[in-house]
This record gives C-alpha cells, sequence and structure tokens, in this order.
C-alpha cells in the first residue's frame, strides 16, 4: 500500500459545489491544502479552497496542470467526464477511480452492474427509443418510472407512467435520449446508509438515515432512523459493505435503498461521494463524512463513527427567499441547531441553499426541533 498523504499536502476537488465546500472546510481543519478545478467562478468550494483553477472539464491539458499541482484528486459530484478522471490519473491518484466514477454516473451502468452482482433493485429495461419503450412496457407493467441514463439527479431526468398509453408523452419528455424504464416501488420509507472505505479495505459506516423527499429533492434526513429495525439496519450496511468492495471504492459512498412494508431493502441509487442525507454526520458523530472523506482518499485511517446525538437534517431551497432573506436569529435562538450555508448568490426554486441540522434526545425530538427552526426561518424579520 502506498505511504499516506499528509497534512501539509494538496489535495484536488473536481467539481466545485457544497459537497466540495464542506470537504475543503474538513481538510483544511486536519492542515490541507485544497485546490479545485471547475468551469464556475465564485462557488462554493472556491469560496473556502486554497486556490481555484477555472477550466472546463474536456480542458485535458488544464485537468493535467492542475493534477501536477496537487498530491491526490477527489471529486464532489460524479457527473465529471470519464476522460477528466482518467487524464488526472496518468498524473497523481484520483480517488474514488474512474471505475466507479464511470458505473455511478449512468443509470444504466449502475442498474446493470447491480443486476450482475446480484444487488436487490428495482426491475428495469434499458430503452433507446420509443419503439423499445413500448416492448419494454408491458413486462415492466405500471405505474413504471422511465429515468435518463445520464445526468439525473435531484429527481431530474424522470417521468411517471400510470398507462401504457403513456409512452410516447414520456419518451418525448425526456428529449428522447438513452432512458432506463423501472418498476414503481412501493416503498414504506425511503433511507441510506453513508459509509467509508479506506485503501487497506477499512469500512466505516454511519447507520440507517432516513430521508423525505419533496417533489424529488431530500428535504429531511434523521438519525438513526427511529423505524427500521436492527436487522433490516445491518442488512442495508451488508449491502453497502459488498457494493463498495465490488466498486473497489476508496472513499466516502452513499446507497439509497427503498423499505418495502415486508421489509425487503431495494438498492435506489448510489452515489460514490459525500452525500446530502450524510450532512448530520458534520454534528452527530465523532468524525464526519467529509473528515472521512479526507482520511480516506489520503490513505489514513478512517475516523470514529460513534454517534455522538440524534440527529435531523432540513435542506433549505431557494424557495425560502421567495418572501424576502430568512430569519436566521430567529433559527440560530434555538439551542442545538446548527446552521450551514453555501455562499451562493442567487436563490432559486429548488437550488439547495444551505440546511440546518439539530441535534436531541431522541431522533423523533430532534426531527420536531429542525421542522421548527426551518419554520422560524419564515418569521417576519
Ligand atoms: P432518484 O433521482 O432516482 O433518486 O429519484 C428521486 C425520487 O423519486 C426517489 O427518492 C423516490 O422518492 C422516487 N422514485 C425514484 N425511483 C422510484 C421507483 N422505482 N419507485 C418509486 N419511487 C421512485
Amino acid at each position: 500500500m502506498s505511504s499516506p498523504i499528509l497534512p501539509g499536502a494538496t489535495l484536488g476537488v473536481l467539481g466545485s459545489g457544497q459537497l466540495g465546500r464542506m470537504f475543503a472546510l474538513s481538510a483544511r481543519s486536519l492542515g490541507y491544502r485544497v485546490r479545485m478545478f471547475s468551469p464556475d467562478t465564485d462557488t462554493p468550494t472556491g469560496q473556502v479552497a486554497d486556490g481555484e483553477v477555472v477550466a472546463a472539464y474536456e480542458d485535458l491539458d488544464a485537468v493535467r496542470a492542475f493534477a501536477q499541482s496537487v498530491n491526490v484528486i477527489t471529486f464532489e459530484f460524479e457527473n465529471v467526464p470519464a476522460e477528466t478522471a482518467a487524464a488526472a490519473a496518468e498524473i497523481v491518484p484520483v480517488r474514488p477511480g474512474g471505475a466507479a466514477l464511470h458505473i455511478a454516473q449512468n443509470r444504466k451502468r449502475e442498474k446493470e452492474f447491480l443486476a450482475d452482482h446480484g444487488f436487490p433493485c428495482a426491475p428495469f429495461r434499458s430503452v433507446a427509443s420509443l419503439g423499445e419503450l413500448q416492448i419494454a412496457l408491458p413486462g415492466i407493467g405500471v405505474p413504471a418510472i422511465l429515468k435518463t441514463a445520464g445526468f439525473g439527479y435531484d429527481g431530474k431526468g424522470q417521468v411517471r407512467l400510470r398507462d401504457v398509453s403513456e409512452a410516447a408523452d414520456a419518451w418525448n419528455a425526456l428529449g428522447g435520449s438513452e432512458c432506463v424504464l423501472e418498476g414503481f416501488v412501493d416503498f414504506e420509507r425511503e433511507v441510506s446508509v453513508v459509509a467509508a472505505r479506506g485503501l487497506g479495505d477499512e469500512f466505516a459506516h454511519y447507520g440507517v438515515i432516513e430521508n423525505a423527499h419533496k417533489d424529488g429533492i431530500l428535504d429531511l434526513s434523521v438519525c438513526p432512523s427511529p423505524a427500521v429495525s436492527a436487522k433490516t439496519a445491518a442488512e442495508a450496511v451488508d449491502i453497502t459493505r459488498a457494493i463498495c468492495e465490488a466498486l473497489g471504492l476508496v472513499g466516502v459512498f452513499c446507497v439509497e435503498f427503498f423499505l418495502t412494508a415486508d421489509g425487503s431493502l431495494i438498492v435506489n441509487e448510489m452515489a460514490p461521494r459525500p452525500h446530502n442525507s450524510g450532512h448530520l454526520t458534520i454534528e452527530a458523530y465523532a468524525a464526519s463524512q467529509f473528515e472521512q472523506q479526507v482520511r480516506a482518499v489520503c490513505g489514513l485511517p478512517l475516523g470514529s463513527t460513534d454517534l455522538l446525538r440524534p440527529a435531523a437534517m432540513a435542506n433549505l431551497l431557494g424557495d425560502l427567499w421567495e418572501t424576502g432573506t430568512p430569519n436566521w436569529a430567529a433559527a440560530l435562538a434555538l439551542p442545538n441547531v446548527a446552521l450551514h450555508l453555501y455562499g451562493k448568490a442567487q436563490a432559486r426554486p429548488g437550488r439547495k441553499m444551505g440546511h440546518l441540522t439539530a441535534l436531541a434526545e431522541t431522533p423523533e425530538a430532534a426531527s420536531e426541533l429542525v421542522r421548527a427552526a426551518r419554520a422560524a426561518l419564515g418569521k417576519k424579520l
């Protein structure tokens, strides 16, 4: 195993959103320098990094020059082109590696990987034309969900089909690009497992986090999940670990599951990076998912995932700004509530601007407190 990359070294991040920002803050507190690479300026990550390179991901000369200036590269969103990761990997370690990125950035490859390895997922067919969709629909049945194979996130790039007669409308709505047709899962709840795998195969996880979505976007996360049995939680962790190992992943990894009424777990999605549902680990656990990412990609021992206190996280979307500046003081007046804002200048509906995390004696109390804190943001200033 290669020797660890120690504090004082420079970590490179591809991407410039809030995940990179929280990664950079964690890396800097551990004594690392951080440089980020993205096509955008004045970004959540760039604002807190030691240096930023503004260039297109397709500019492979710029990618190689960036790679020369850092000791290891990670990424904060998985839609970095495979060629970018490959060009960087000619010069420095890229963790997680391009293979995991390649699988996770495309739903077709992701589903095929899961099915080929025997991991539980919804029935699916990949469809490349309206004709193929019409042939696949009777086999999958309705309701079904049609999802674009590439570049989907937060429920974007997907359409629900309630009847086979809706095939043409659904196909046209997604722009006729390659898609995956998925059976509809009648789930009782959505949960995730955020975990980390180190260079030497060590594994750490944060148990089962329960998530509620609104309009396809994560709204609220609670840990530990109050409704999931110890047996189901252990099974979710086992599946997560097995997927990490099958991918040979180094870094933080998240698996999102559907949990059905009969207790079955079905993998919905996976992300080869820190995840929105893991933001509550910053306050709730000894080592956060971002510290864990730093440790894993640097080849250091993973941190402790001891739960300090039950917690709940509420996302703050741009919609909150519609009636003016949120009342920060009212939310911060509540004890055990932490505010994280991502430094985004423009608040647009559906845009993730920040989040709140509340700690309490029980997950239920934390959930109530974080909702109260978010509601307080709407109070007149
Ligand atoms: P995704 O972007 O694939 O995570 O989908 C966003 C949300 O849509 C999920 O969190 C679910 O609430 C819902 N969803 C996605 N796929 C399915 C499915 N096969 N069955 C039922 N609901 C789904």
